[in-house]
């Protein structure tokens, strides 16, 4: 599918994330209304709840509720109509510019909030070589790769009540700690506050308890993606971990981009994952390709300060893609819920510059990231902002997820 023109002016452009091969779903408001459900083209917000109202969308009593989830839950065959009659309603030369141009916003006049109403979360740990970064500092090289970690998606069920959209401040938590070489554990603010740059997948369709999915059913079940991190408190994690995984140190915050990339937009971007090192079991067999090429970056300002792009990778760092984590989620017979949020872990490539948190790029603390006003940094201080980035290149524009971005306050006393 090539470049496709719109009407809407801005969105012509090389730079934006949002072109009209893109059409991503969020919610807004202007001015103090409720929020209601807009997709972004160019730097304008159209209101698609009021184009629902006057009768141009094609569906009935699915947006005019403030939040996606209803899309969410009306199935493909309902996505790909709407998808279709938008692309229509905003290309070049569509019959009804006049009506819908008083149903634009500027996307600097608004407030972004939650496209989705977050079901449930769970994060997994799917990019190999940061699995194997983070089990060699826990664990010692020998051991850095959990035997499993060939044959499952490793994951964990997260909280939902702590995923907030990209913008909102972050509190750093308190939490229970001890030192290496303290004898007794300790209660105060996080010392080794981190990012995690992950992609979140969204489920549109449920599955009921008892039923299992094949990887291809999976994929058909994903409404779309967004931008995902992961805040992570690492000394508190270090003492909590074991054995039932990560508990408070990531139950404090997950942030997400405002804008729900759909996995219509992002299909002239998918890739296969990677060659298999072990054949995995039949149920959990690609079909067809379930990663993208997305390029992604994680950018860090001090308090005033100019941000510094401290990491660049690519979604198909990826061992295991979402179509293939859903899967394995439902396998034990686990329903799964309209608006599940899947983190799919955090996302490193082979080189200091591509890993996905501070954990790695600072080797545990070690090796310091110098910042471009000078400013060094081995986790997040006080003031900090944290900014994901991702985007497809298609040719001669992209298709991108805009910001994901995150301040953090000092702890509560
Ligand atoms: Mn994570």
């Amino acid at each position: 599918m090539g470049y496709m023109q719109s009407w809407v002016k801005c969105a012509n452009s090389a730079e934006t994330d949002f072109p009209l091969n893109n059409l991503p779903y969020g919610v807004f408001s202007t001015g103090g209304t409720d929020p209601r459900c807009g997709v972004a083209i160019g730097d304008m917000i159209l209101d698609v709840a009021a184009a629902e109202a006057a009768g141009l969308t094609g569906t009935t009593d699915l947006l005019g509720q403030g939040i996606w989830n209803p899309v969410m839950a009306a199935g493909p065959q309902v996505w790909a109509d709407f998808r279709n009659t938008l692309t229509d309603l905003l290309q070049e030369g569509s019959s009804q510019e006049e009506e819908l141009s008083s149903m634009l916003h500027p996307v600097a006049d608004a407030t972004l909030h939650l496209p989705l109403r977050v079901a449930e979360y769970t994060d997994f740990y799917a990019s190999k070589q940061h699995a194997t970064n983070v089990g060699t500092m826990f664990r010692g090289r020998e051991n850095a790769l959990p035997p499993n970690w060939l044959h499952i998606p490793i994951g964990y069920n997260g909280r939902a009540s702590t995923v907030v959209v990209s913008g909102t401040d972050i509190v750093r938590p308190n939490g229970q700690t001890k030192a290496l070489d303290a004898d007794t554990p300790s209660f105060g603010p996080c010392k080794r506050l981190d990012i995690e740059l992950e992609m979140g997948a969204i489920v549109g369709t449920p599955s009921s308890m008892g039923d299992t999915l094949s990887v291809a059913q999976a994929q058909e079940m994903i409404f779309g993606y967004v931008l995902l991190n992961d805040w992570s408190a690492r000394d508190i994690q270090a003492w909590e971990y074991q054995p039932l995984g990560p508990f408070q140190a990531k139950a404090f915050a997950t942030s997400i981009s405002p804008w729900i990339v759909t996995a219509a937009a992002l299909a002239p971007f998918a890739k296969p994952t990677p060659s298999r090192e072990v054949a995995l079991l039949p149920y959990l067999a690609e079909n067809a390709p379930g990663l993208y090429d997305l390029t992604l970056t994680v950018d860090m300002a001090a308090p005033g300060g100019a941000p510094t792009r401290i990491s660049r990778t690519n979604m198909q760092e990826l061992y295991y893609s979402a179509a293939q984590q859903l899967a394995h989620h439902a396998s034990s017979g686990c329903a799964m819920r309209t608006g599940d949020l899947l983190g799919s872990g955090t996302i490193s490539g082979p080189d200091p510059h591509s890993y996905g948190s501070m954990l790695e790029m600072t080797w545990g603390g070690k090796n310091p990231i110098t910042l471009a006003d000078g400013g060094a940094r081995t986790f997040i201080e006080d003031g900090d902002t944290l900014t994901l980035t991702g985007h497809a290149l298609g040719d001669g524009y992209r298709v991108g997820f805009g910001h994901c971005t995150g301040t953090i306050l000092p702890a509560r006393k």
